[in-house]
């Protein structure tokens, strides 16, 4: 076994393991990185085994808003990069801060122990490693949910996660069960290339263009003044209707929720398909039957694949015992610091109604400086540790989030933000600021 107490484990190098990985280098903290694909980008990489990723696939978080800090997207980058792009540019993230160097690739994590005050990391070949501290990165949609669907089918049924092209749908008749972001977009292929295609939902939603008056909707929305999300709602709800109509005339059911209250479903296709009638929506799926789905309304449809856009269970399975689970989802300070664990960290493990890479930068730059502090300031590191243990603000900065367990633990950013902020007051830590992530290598843009 290899000493290390005084190093770091980060696990995974998607977006979320190179933003730690940044942020220690930046504060001199030692670190490894391992990871079980052959490169970096996690889900954005097609060729990662598992992956939801599908060829069609866009950011729905726009260019300005979605990079790390201080790494913008290049300007020739559109305003909704696809995942090609998203995988370059991070990539080029990982080259330009050199992380490459510290991470060992087709190497995964089997198991986290607790041993003393230290953690002790096996990898899939045996080997067994110490650390002071141990960052969990390795994303939350690895583990497809499938619906429990009763009767016999004759036809296909797959979760979401392996669909790749739409060149699957040809000549086929295909029902996508769930209308989230991908069941959107996988609603949309299958309305350009199936012989039919169908949604089915047990709600009603918001659905957002991903442009508003030819801007896109999250800068939109940044660029105006931050109003309270009891003006925010009614006004954007007007600016929808303005700008759509009405989509319960498309089937859509009325949504039970006021905007904003969910997950936000941004695309601006599925109207346009609605509109033109190349898919169509149906109520929950009732049973299955020989090559016939039965709808709660009694409706029956031919159908010869379905494809559950469902979600996916969050899991750690390295670690799973160490982390308290609500309503599927672990219990983490400021959604990174486990409360029971010294030096256990979760990144990525937040859902929230913005983009994700900065938070991620946040997060980060949050977890480097408090291992800083144990070692340089056991002062500050033990206020935070107080607060770690005691501290549960409110993150849903007023906002009233459904009632569903991916909602529970959902976090307002705005309220995430300000939050962040008390924090680093509190204990006299520093925000990021532009340019103090110093690059071993020259600038260099992102090739677009
Ligand atoms: C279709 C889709 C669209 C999205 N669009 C946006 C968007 O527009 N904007 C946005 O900000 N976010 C978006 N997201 C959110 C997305 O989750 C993040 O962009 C980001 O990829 C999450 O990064 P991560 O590093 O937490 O996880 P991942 O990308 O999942 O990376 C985790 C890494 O850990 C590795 N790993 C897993 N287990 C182990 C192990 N045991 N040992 C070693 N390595 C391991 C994996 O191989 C992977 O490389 C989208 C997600 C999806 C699915």
């Amino acid at each position: 076994m290899t000493a290390g107490r005084e190093r770091v484990c980060v696990i995974g190098a998607g977006p979320a393991g190179l933003s730690a990985a940044r942020a220690f280098r930046r504060l001199g903290i030692p670190y490894d990185q391992y990871e079980r694909h052959s490169d970096v980008g996690g889900i954005w990489d097609l060729d990662n085994p598992g992956t939801p990723m599908y060829e069609s696939a866009h950011f729905i978080s726009s260019r300005k808003t979605s990079g790390f800090f201080d790494f913008p997207m290049p300007d020739s980058f559109p305003d909704y990069p696809s995942n090609r792009l998203i995988l370059r540019y991070t990539r080029d993230f990982a080259t330009a801060y050199r992380l490459r160097e510290s991470i060992r690739f087709r190497t995964a994590v089997d198991g986290v122990e607790r041993v003393d005050d230290g953690w002790v990391v096996t990898l899939d070949d045996g080997t067994r490693h110490e650390y002071g501290a141990v960052v969990c990165a390795t994303g939350t949609t690895w583990a497809p949910r499938m619906p429990a669907l009763s009767g016999d089918f004759a036809g296909e049924i797959r979760h979401s996660s392996t669909y790749r092209s739409p060149l699957e749908f040809r000549g086929r008749r295909v029902l996508v069960v769930g209308l989230g972001n991908s069941g959107a977009d996988i609603a949309c292929d299958a309305a350009a290339h199936a012989d039919t295609a169908l949604v089915s939902v047990r709600r009603g939603y918001h659905v957002i263009p991903k442009h508003v008056f030819g801007i896109p909707s999250d800068e939109f929305s940044e660029r105006g003044p931050t109003l309270p999300s009891r003006l925010e709602q009614p006004l954007f709800r007007a600016l929808l209707r303005l700008l759509q109509g009405d989509l319960t005339r498309y089937g859509l059911p009325t949504p039970d929720h006021r905007l904003f209250e969910t997950h936000p479903l941004l695309n601006s296709q599925l109207v346009h398909h609605l509109q033109h009638g190349d898919v169509a929506i149906r109520p929950d799926v009732a049973r299955l039957a020989d090559s016939h789905v039965r709808f709660v309304d009694g409706s029956t449809e031919e159908v010869d694949l379905v494809l559950c856009a469902t979600g996916y269970d969050w899991s750690i399975p390295y670690a799973e015992k160490y982390f308290d689970w609500r309503d599927g989802r672990p219990d983490l300070y400021l959604t990174a610091f486990n409360r029971r664990h010294h030096n256990l960290f979760g990144l990525g493990y937040i859902e929230i109604n913005s983009s994700a890479y900065a938070v991620f930068d946040h997060v980060s730059n949050l977890i480097a400086q408090y291992l800083h502090d144990q070692v340089h300031s056991p002062d500050g590191a033990a206020r935070f540790d107080r607060m770690i243990a005691s501290d549960r603000p409110d993150l849903s900065g007023g906002i009233r989030f459904v009632n569903s367990p991916r909602h529970r633990s959902y976090v307002d950013a705005h309220a995430y933000r300000r939050q962040l902020a008390r924090v680093r007051d509190r204990v006299g830590w520093t925000d990021l600021t532009p340019g103090m992530f110093a690059r071993p290598t020259a600038p260099r843009g992102v090739r677009a």
